[in-house]
């Protein structure tokens, strides 16, 4: 799922709990959880740094401006706005990690890039992860319920 998706789940995350070691595991676990679903994604075969840099930093511009919309417009205490920020930084963790292992080739982070693709339903490149509306369903609705948790 895009960063977005994966920030706002993890502020949500970290709204609704304060103890910050139960912030960082339920956001790795709930990336993965997430990602098992139908998504698309902006990535394809001809992606490499150099032409998909942008899309990236849109996808993290969109996700800091919510959460950061939220921060200021809600005023959280300083410690759940640290639980918040907790929250969306190891939601986004497992795909900052397949970008180093993919394009930068850090082999320790193997194993975790094999699980992050094996827990895909769908095989990369194939029809129902290409970037089109009806793949982003799951993508919107994740992103609403999360936005509803962080606001109400
Ligand atoms: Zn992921």
């Amino acid at each position: 799922m895009i960063l977005t998706t994966h920030a706002l789940a993890g502020a949500a995350i970290g709204k609704n709990f304060g103890n910050p070691w139960i912030i960082i595991i339920f956001s790795l676990v709930i990336h993965y959880i997430m990602d098992s679903f139908r998504h698309g994604e902006y990535l394809d075969r001809q992606s490499t740094l150099e032409n998909t840099w942008w899309k990236v930093a849109l996808d993290l511009f969109f996700a800091m401006a919510i959460v950061g919309f939220f921060i200021i417009f809600k005023n959280p205490k300083p410690s759940e706005t640290f639980s918040i920020l907790l929250g969306s930084f190891f939601s986004m963790l497992p795909d900052l990690f397949t970008v180093l292992y993919w394009k930068l080739n850090f082999k320790i982070l193997k194993k975790l890039f094999l699980f992050h693709a094996w827990i895909h339903k769908y095989p990369p490149f194939s029809p129902e992860r290409t970037w089109t509306l009806r793949n982003s369903a799951n993508d919107i609705i994740f992103s609403l319920i999360a936005i509803l948790l962080l606001f109400f």
